[in-house]
């Protein structure tokens, strides 16, 4: 049994925020992450660039340096390997935490390595492992995904995009300049207001060029190996796909969250918790980063999301000071 002052479930960037606020109060501190530091990021799009400047990703007051105003993801493994090191932060890669339970007073946490207890609790464990699917059929066909890397293997390929945010809109950028033929299958009736201002006008001009096909009130009825069956106002058409991604976003683990006690709301997905310390429904389990935002996941990101470590770290600094 390994024994510490506090673990934390995840080394995202608000992990590691939230980390590096601990340490600050003397305290010992682990990071149990499955993947690798940022394993996030570490799977976005090789080539995507942040919409958040580099000031407003950095955590623990040290400076992210880009030569460009938004930095690229690469960009971003580099910078947080690098609060890693100076801040020298105890991360144990590869190790993912399949319990927590409350002991008495302390948690006991059991990872796939190893079995710790603590007095302090923090889940950071973001949304990015689980892709919202479609119930449809054929969704879960091998040429169906729900990451997009690179567009280089779709050169000359039709390929359907399904989604109308962020996610959907840089990857039909990225694809169509890779000279994929794609179409765009969106719910909405207009572009989402949360595709970013200066990405728009650049889409909306290939989408009016004819480069790419953008279907509004769209909704995707079957998939198959070769083709899209999708309905629109105008009815039934089944389009030609030799790759579909479906980019319609990720959900937290609910039923993680759940087997820990903390109380959640199936319909938005937020756990319950005290949006002032971020601590949940269980006495000094805290939960940090994009977790915190349920579906919604548009409303926390890391520009936020980074500075939940300060206020768990004064919620605990206040329960340390009253045990004194
Ligand atoms: C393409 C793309 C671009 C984006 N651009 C921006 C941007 O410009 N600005 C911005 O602010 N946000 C951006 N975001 C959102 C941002 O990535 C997330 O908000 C951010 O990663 C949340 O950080 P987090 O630490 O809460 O969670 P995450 O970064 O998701 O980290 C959670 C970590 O927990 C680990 N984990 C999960 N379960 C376990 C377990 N059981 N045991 C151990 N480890 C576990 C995961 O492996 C992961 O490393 C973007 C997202 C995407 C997809």
């Amino acid at each position: 049994m390994n024994t510490t002052d506090a673990i934390i479930i995840g080394a995202g960037p608000c992990g590691l925020s939230a980390a590096i606020h601990l340490q600050k109060l003397g305290l010992q501190v682990v990071l149990l992450e499955k993947g690798s530091i940022v394993n996030s990021i570490y799977r976005y799009p090789t080539h995507q660039t942040f919409f958040s400047s580099s000031l407003k990703l950095s955590i623990g007051d040290i400076p992210f340096i880009t030569a460009k105003e938004k930095p690229q993801r690469n960009d971003a493994l580099v910078y947080y390997r690098t609060v890693a090191e100076l801040e020298q932060l105890d991360i144990r890669s590869g190790e993912e935490v399949t319990s927590v339970r409350k002991d008495g007073g302390k948690f006991v946490i059991t990872s796939d390595k190893a079995v710790y207890t603590a007095d302090y609790t923090i889940v950071a464990t973001g949304y990015y492992d689980q892709p919202n699917t479609l119930d449809v059929p054929g969704a879960d066909l091998p040429h169906v995904h729900h990451y997009f890397k690179e567009a280089h293997p779709y050169f000359r390929k039709h390929v359907l995009v399904i989604g109308g945010k962020n996610s959907a809109v840089d990857a039909a950028l990225e694809l169509e300049r890779a000279g994929a033929y794609v179409t765009v299958v969106y719910r909405g009736s207009d572009y989402s207001k949360s595709v970013k201002p200066w990405i728009l006008p650049g889409f909306e001009s290939l989408v009016n060029s004819g480069k790419i096909r953008m279907l509004f009130d769209a909704s995707v009825e079957e998939i198959t190996e070769t083709a899209v069956t999708v309905r629109t106002y105008d009815g039934r058409e089944e389009i030609p796909s030799d790759a579909v991604f479906a980019m319609i976003g990720y959900h937290p683990d609910y039923d993680f969250l759940e087997t820990m006690g903390i109380r959640l709301d199936r319909q938005s997905g937020c756990p319950e918790y005290d949006p002032d310390t971020m601590e949940t429904s269980v006495r000094n389990l805290f939960i940090a980063g994009v977790i915190a935002a349920g579906n919604n996941a548009n409303s926390i990101f890391i520009e936020n999301g980074r500075h939940h470590g300060e206020q768990i770290a004064g919620t605990v600094m206040g329960r340390m000071d009253a045990d004194l």
